[in-house]
Protein backbone atom coordinates (compact mmCIF):
# COMPACT_ATOMS: atom_id res chain seq x y z
CA UNK A 1 0.00 0.00 0.00
CA UNK A 2 0.89 3.56 -0.49
CA UNK A 3 0.21 6.49 0.58
CA UNK A 4 -0.92 9.18 -1.50
CA UNK A 5 -2.86 11.92 1.04
CA UNK A 6 -2.51 12.77 4.51
CA UNK A 7 -5.69 14.31 6.29
CA UNK A 8 -4.34 16.53 9.57
CA UNK A 9 -6.32 17.72 12.53
CA UNK A 10 -5.24 21.25 13.09
CA UNK A 11 -5.06 22.06 16.81
CA UNK A 12 -3.24 19.68 18.83
CA UNK A 13 -1.69 17.98 15.95
CA UNK A 14 0.10 20.48 14.03
CA UNK A 15 -0.09 23.92 16.02
CA UNK A 16 -0.19 24.15 19.82
CA UNK A 17 -3.75 23.72 20.98
CA UNK A 18 -5.03 26.92 22.05
CA UNK A 19 -8.74 26.19 23.45
CA UNK A 20 -10.58 28.09 20.61
CA UNK A 21 -7.70 29.39 19.04
CA UNK A 22 -9.22 32.50 17.22
CA UNK A 23 -6.16 35.21 17.07
CA UNK A 24 -3.56 34.39 14.63
CA UNK A 25 -0.75 35.95 16.43
CA UNK A 26 -1.28 32.51 18.64
CA UNK A 27 -0.65 30.52 15.97
CA UNK A 28 2.72 28.06 16.56
CA UNK A 29 3.74 24.85 15.59
CA UNK A 30 4.37 21.57 17.52
CA UNK A 31 7.78 20.33 17.60
CA UNK A 32 8.54 18.40 14.98
CA UNK A 33 5.73 19.12 13.06
CA UNK A 34 7.09 21.19 10.20
CA UNK A 35 9.76 18.71 9.83
CA UNK A 36 7.24 15.75 9.19
CA UNK A 37 5.34 17.76 7.02
CA UNK A 38 8.00 18.12 5.13
CA UNK A 39 9.33 14.74 4.93
CA UNK A 40 5.41 13.74 3.53
CA UNK A 41 5.67 16.70 0.82
CA UNK A 42 9.29 15.22 -0.63
CA UNK A 43 7.33 11.84 -0.88
CA UNK A 44 4.72 13.92 -2.80
CA UNK A 45 1.41 12.84 -0.46
CA UNK A 46 -0.85 15.68 -0.45
CA UNK A 47 -1.83 17.52 2.64
CA UNK A 48 -5.37 18.29 3.59
CA UNK A 49 -6.26 19.71 7.06
CA UNK A 50 -10.26 18.62 8.38
CA UNK A 51 -11.20 20.40 11.31
CA UNK A 52 -13.76 20.72 13.59
CA UNK A 53 -14.19 24.35 14.87
CA UNK A 54 -16.78 24.39 17.06
CA UNK A 55 -15.89 28.49 18.16
CA UNK A 56 -17.56 28.95 15.69
CA UNK A 57 -21.10 27.72 16.47
CA UNK A 58 -20.43 28.23 20.29
CA UNK A 59 -20.56 31.96 19.24
CA UNK A 60 -16.70 32.34 19.82
CA UNK A 61 -15.32 33.43 17.24
CA UNK A 62 -16.23 34.27 13.49
CA UNK A 63 -15.86 32.26 9.93
CA UNK A 64 -13.45 35.15 9.05
CA UNK A 65 -11.17 34.62 12.37
CA UNK A 66 -11.00 31.59 10.90
CA UNK A 67 -9.73 31.70 7.67
CA UNK A 68 -7.14 34.36 9.39
CA UNK A 69 -5.13 31.76 11.46
CA UNK A 70 -5.80 29.00 8.88
CA UNK A 71 -3.83 32.14 6.41
CA UNK A 72 -1.29 32.51 9.30
CA UNK A 73 -0.68 29.04 9.33
CA UNK A 74 -0.27 28.15 5.54
CA UNK A 75 2.31 31.13 5.77
CA UNK A 76 4.63 29.64 8.09
CA UNK A 77 4.46 26.58 6.07
CA UNK A 78 4.92 27.35 3.10
CA UNK A 79 8.20 29.52 4.40
CA UNK A 80 9.09 25.88 4.85
CA UNK A 81 7.92 25.03 1.36
CA UNK A 82 4.81 23.03 3.06
CA UNK A 83 1.84 23.63 0.94
CA UNK A 84 -1.14 22.69 2.35
CA UNK A 85 -3.54 21.45 -0.37
CA UNK A 86 -6.89 22.32 0.76
CA UNK A 87 -8.95 23.18 4.18
CA UNK A 88 -12.15 21.87 5.19
CA UNK A 89 -13.64 23.08 8.88
CA UNK A 90 -16.85 21.97 10.48
CA UNK A 91 -18.06 25.30 12.10
CA UNK A 92 -21.13 23.60 14.20
CA UNK A 93 -21.10 22.83 17.35
CA UNK A 94 -21.88 19.34 18.46
CA UNK A 95 -25.88 19.81 19.24
CA UNK A 96 -26.15 20.72 15.92
CA UNK A 97 -26.32 16.98 14.88
CA UNK A 98 -24.52 18.32 11.52
CA UNK A 99 -23.23 15.49 9.07
CA UNK A 100 -19.09 16.84 8.65
CA UNK A 101 -18.20 17.60 12.44
CA UNK A 102 -15.46 14.46 12.65
CA UNK A 103 -16.00 11.26 13.51
CA UNK A 104 -18.50 11.98 10.45
CA UNK A 105 -17.09 11.79 6.96
CA UNK A 106 -18.29 14.77 5.25
CA UNK A 107 -15.71 16.85 4.99
CA UNK A 108 -14.07 14.06 3.72
CA UNK A 109 -16.45 13.11 1.11
CA UNK A 110 -16.34 17.32 -0.33
CA UNK A 111 -12.51 16.75 -1.02
CA UNK A 112 -12.63 13.03 -2.16
CA UNK A 113 -15.03 14.33 -4.98
CA UNK A 114 -13.39 17.87 -6.28
CA UNK A 115 -9.61 16.18 -5.69
CA UNK A 116 -10.90 12.68 -6.63
CA UNK A 117 -9.49 10.67 -4.26
CA UNK A 118 -8.71 7.41 -3.31
CA UNK A 119 -10.13 6.07 0.47
CA UNK A 120 -7.32 3.40 0.76
CA UNK A 121 -4.83 5.34 -0.19
CA UNK A 122 -5.47 7.79 2.38
CA UNK A 123 -4.66 8.48 6.13
CA UNK A 124 -5.43 10.08 8.58
CA UNK A 125 -3.62 11.56 11.69
CA UNK A 126 -5.36 13.64 15.03
CA UNK A 127 -5.01 13.84 18.69
CA UNK A 128 -8.82 12.76 19.53
CA UNK A 129 -10.62 9.71 18.82
CA UNK A 130 -12.82 11.80 16.62
CA UNK A 131 -10.21 12.07 14.32
CA UNK A 132 -9.39 8.53 14.01
CA UNK A 133 -12.86 7.25 14.24
CA UNK A 134 -13.48 9.77 11.08
CA UNK A 135 -10.52 7.74 9.35
CA UNK A 136 -11.92 4.63 9.94
CA UNK A 137 -15.68 5.91 9.15
CA UNK A 138 -14.43 6.77 5.67
CA UNK A 139 -12.47 3.33 5.17
CA UNK A 140 -8.90 4.74 5.26
CA UNK A 141 -5.98 2.52 5.25
CA UNK A 142 -4.28 3.73 8.85
CA UNK A 143 -5.96 6.03 11.27
CA UNK A 144 -3.43 7.13 13.75
CA UNK A 145 -3.31 9.21 16.76
CA UNK A 146 -0.75 11.79 17.56
CA UNK A 147 0.36 12.03 21.16
CA UNK A 148 1.05 16.19 21.24
CA UNK A 149 -2.13 17.98 22.32
CA UNK A 150 -4.96 16.01 23.63
CA UNK A 151 -3.19 13.03 22.85
CA UNK A 152 -1.71 11.31 25.95
CA UNK A 153 -5.47 12.00 27.11
CA UNK A 154 -6.92 10.23 24.12
CA UNK A 155 -4.40 7.63 24.61
CA UNK A 156 -5.68 6.86 28.45
CA UNK A 157 -9.07 7.03 27.67
CA UNK A 158 -9.10 4.67 24.44
CA UNK A 159 -10.87 2.60 23.36
CA UNK A 160 -6.86 1.76 22.35
CA UNK A 161 -7.76 -1.24 19.26
CA UNK A 162 -9.16 2.07 17.64
CA UNK A 163 -5.51 3.74 16.89
CA UNK A 164 -3.93 1.58 13.98
CA UNK A 165 -0.47 3.56 15.06
CA UNK A 166 0.71 6.07 17.86
CA UNK A 167 3.08 8.64 16.79
CA UNK A 168 4.83 10.84 19.51
CA UNK A 169 4.73 13.75 17.34
CA UNK A 170 4.69 14.09 12.66
CA UNK A 171 7.63 13.83 12.38
CA UNK A 172 7.72 10.12 14.06
CA UNK A 173 4.83 9.63 12.35
CA UNK A 174 6.56 9.95 9.00
CA UNK A 175 9.65 7.60 10.38
CA UNK A 176 6.74 5.00 11.71
CA UNK A 177 4.70 4.98 7.97
CA UNK A 178 7.93 5.16 6.40
CA UNK A 179 9.74 1.73 8.29
CA UNK A 180 6.73 0.10 7.72
CA UNK A 181 6.95 0.39 3.24
CA UNK A 182 4.24 3.01 2.89
CA UNK A 183 5.23 5.77 0.95
MG1 LIG B 1 -7.10 18.34 17.64
ZN1 LIG C 1 -20.50 20.51 10.88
Amino acid sequence: MKIKNLFLDRDGTIIVEKHYLKDPDEVELLPNAVDGLKKFVEKGVNLFIVTNQSGIGRGYFSVQDLYKVNKRLCDILSLYHVQIKDIEFCPHSPDDNCRCRKPKTYMWEKLQKKYNLISHETVVIGDKLSDVLMGRNAGFILNALVLTGYGEYSLKKGPIDCFDLIAKDLLDFYYLLENRGCL
